[in-house]
């Protein structure tokens, strides 16, 4: 199977008035999988489509390995596609769906062509069946073998998981990101689902109002997001309003040490909860006393939530492993926020 690489220039979108799509760039190289992450109406199945050739872009340019595409119609382009709704037809098999992609092959490569399909996605033995004999998870399954069966060079993913629960979920993005691998694939999975792209992406962009915030690793993404924007939707965070005091940020009655200080006279600081030392036991910078306001396990972490003695009224959480919780005494506690942990944002 030739994959490809997908290179977006500047693409711009319009629906009347409003601007879906405002100047998106983006490169994928071939055989990565890049997830499209952001909160309804942001873009991403907007720009998907124009990817497709299902929508056109009002301007900029879209390349598979440099060929440039951005005006073919979608079955000059290559590609294959996933929707979250499975989309198959009802009245055919599992093996005549597969198979519907696939009539430019003989009867007997077809056959072939799909019985490799059943066995990529663990199907073999369901040829005979119907849509409605199958549960959701196989139905997908059925669905990507059809969107692979034609050895399309570029993979493109809506939302594939969201109509199927989430223990199904899991296993699902788990074998998907397997299969993607071994077939070498270069793909797009559209989602505004964070974990789903964080586990499967190997490079994920955030997108918010039309544009990418951010396009980077999964980890980079989490532990140097780019603009507030990014740092709120992805994960779990502790803002801190802040003035600039030479090397120092005054917040409340505090003064913590920056190790970045950034170059604004204000703006809001951010760090991460299980960045917080809570009584920690050797000496640290930024330690605050602190007063606990609540505890809740999570299963494999406690998620702690507080407020700094000279900072009242406002809750911060820190979180960590069960089995790291430090001794507590009574309400009162200790609490480091690290400088290298703070980031800060004008
Ligand atoms: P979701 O996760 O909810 O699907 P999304 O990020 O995929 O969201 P899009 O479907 O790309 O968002 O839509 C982006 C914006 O463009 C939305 O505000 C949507 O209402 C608007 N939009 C999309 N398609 C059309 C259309 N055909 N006509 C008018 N507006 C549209």
């Amino acid at each position: 199977m030739a994959t490809v690489d997908l290179q977006l220039h500047d693409i711009q979108k319009g629906f009347g008035t409003f601007k879906a799509l405002d100047g998106v760039s983006l490169d994928v190289a071939a055989g990565e999988l890049v997830c499209l992450l952001g909160p309804s109406g942001c873009g991403k199945t907007t720009l998907l489509r124009c990817i497709a050739g299902l929508e056109r872009q009002d301007q900029g340019r879209i390349l598979f390995s440099g060929r440039d595409v951005s005006l073919l119609p979608p079955q000059a382009r290559d590609y294959g596609i996933l929707f979250q709704s499975y989309a198959l037809f009802p009245n055919l098999t599992v093996s005549q769906n597969i198979a519907y992609g696939l009539t430019a092959l003989g009867r007997e490569a077809s056959r072939k062509r799909v019985a490799e399909m059943l066995d990529l996605v663990g199907l073999t033995g369901s040829e005979h069946k119907y849509p409605a004999q199958l549960s959701g998870g196989q139905q997908q399954r059925v669905a990507l073998a059809r969107a692979l069966a034609p050895s399309p060079s570029l993979l493109l993913l809506d939302e594939p998981m969201s109509a199927l629960d989430a223990q199904v979920r899991e296993h699902l993005c788990g074998e998907l990101r397997s299969l993607q691998r071994q077939l070498g694939i270069t793909t797009l999975m559209v989602t505004h689902n964070q974990d789903e792209a964080m586990l499967m992406a190997d490079r994920i962009a955030v997108m918010n109002q039309g544009r990418v915030e951010q396009y980077s690793t999964p980890q980079a993404i989490y532990d140097a997001p780019a603009t507030p924007f990014v740092a709120e939707f992805v994960g779990q965070g502790n803002w801190l309003p802040y003035q600039r005091d030479g090397a120092h940020a005054r917040v409340g009655g505090l003064s913590l040490r920056l190790t970045t200080p950034g170059q604004s006279e204000q703006g809001r600081l951010f760090c991460r909860p299980e960045a917080v030392l809570v009584n920690p036991v050797s000496e640290q910078d930024n330690l605050f006393s602190a007063r606990m306001r609540d505890i809740t396990f999570l299963g494999n972490r406690c998620r702690l939530s507080f407020e700094l003695d000279d900072l009242p009224g406002h809750a911060l959480l820190a979180e960590m492993a069960p089995e790291a919780m430090p001794p507590l005494h009574g309400k009162q506690i200790r609490v480091a926020l690290p400088p290298h942990s703070l980031q800060v944002f004008a």
